[in-house]
């Protein structure tokens, strides 16, 4: 038998005892599980009750594995968030802090936005998207990208991105990389995400190829029904006269809706 590694010879000789069938047991009573027998060991102590040993490595591993679940679940939401590309300035814009002021036309927006994220597995399924107009200063993109954040912490796909920087990627992805096509540029915009969030449209004058990738990259997604939210500065009649009014009509199906946000910018009021 191998000689097994103990530090002193008292060590040494109670596990002799042990090994030879001499050990020193006593029997215990557990307050959870009664009676047991326990063992002196080498370091002086009695071994405690087995079951109670057994239970606390259980919860132990349990914590480990809840753990690891939940560092997995972190870096997933990491991962999310970094492909999101939301903007620096609306990445903590939330429906939380989003100031109704009291305002009814307000609170009727900010409860329309949150009905929307507890309502987002329907929209999902049925592809409805949702149309937030409104003049600079009314709070439509901290909406939108509120309705964002709040998807994304449950673990769904977003981007939110405005016009200006979805149709540079598209450029990148098309032309300046080996394979690249415009076909294969659109479809990163429609398969790979839950919710697409298009900041700043029609705020542009762009040329005709933009608005085209534009309209396809919606009705792409409209044809798999998947929701879009399109944020304009513009009224409903000029979005209708920059995207078409096929476009915008198709924003209402699946539960989706318009929201004109007409109420005084807060800019101009502070
Ligand atoms: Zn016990």
């Amino acid at each position: 038998m191998a000689q097994p590694m103990t530090t002193t010879p008292g060590v040494r000789s109670h596990l002799s005892s042990v090994l030879a069938g001499n050990a020193e047991n006593q029997r215990s009573r557990c307050r959870i599980h009664g009676e047991f027998t326990e063992t002196l060991m080498p370091n002086g102590q009695w071994s405690g009750c087995p079951q109670c040993l057994e239970d606390d490595k259980a919860e132990q591993r349990q914590a480990e594995q809840r753990d690891r679940a939940g560092q997995i679940r972190a870096d997933k939401l990491e991962q999310l968030r970094e492909g999101a590309m939301i903007p620096r300035r609306f990445q903590r814009r939330t429906l939380q802090n989003f100031e109704t002021d009291d305002h009814d036309r307000k609170e009727f927006a900010l409860a329309a936005c949150q009905r929307y994220v507890e309502r987002f597995d329907d929209r999902l399924e049925r592809g409805g998207g949702m149309v937030l107009t409104g003049s600079v200063g009314t709070g439509k993109s901290h909406l939108a990208y509120g309705i964002g954040n709040a998807l994304l912490d449950q673990g769904y796909r977003v981007m939110g991105i405005d016009v200006y920087e979805l149709i540079d990627l598209i450029k990148e992805r098309a032309f300046s990389q080996k394979g690249g096509s415009e076909r294969e540029a659109l479809k990163a915009f429609v398969g790979p995400l839950d919710l697409l969030i298009l900041d700043e449209v029609g705020a542009q004058l762009g040329t005709d190829w933009e608005r085209l990738m534009l309209f396809k990259i919606v009705n792409e997604r409209y044809k798999a029904e998947l929701p879009t939210i399109i944020v304009s500065n513009a009224d409903a009649a000029g979005l209708t006269e920059y995207l078409g009014e096929r476009i915008v009509d198709r924003m209402q199906e699946g539960g989706g809706m318009t929201l004109s946000l007409d109420w005084p910018s807060y800019r101009r009021a502070a």
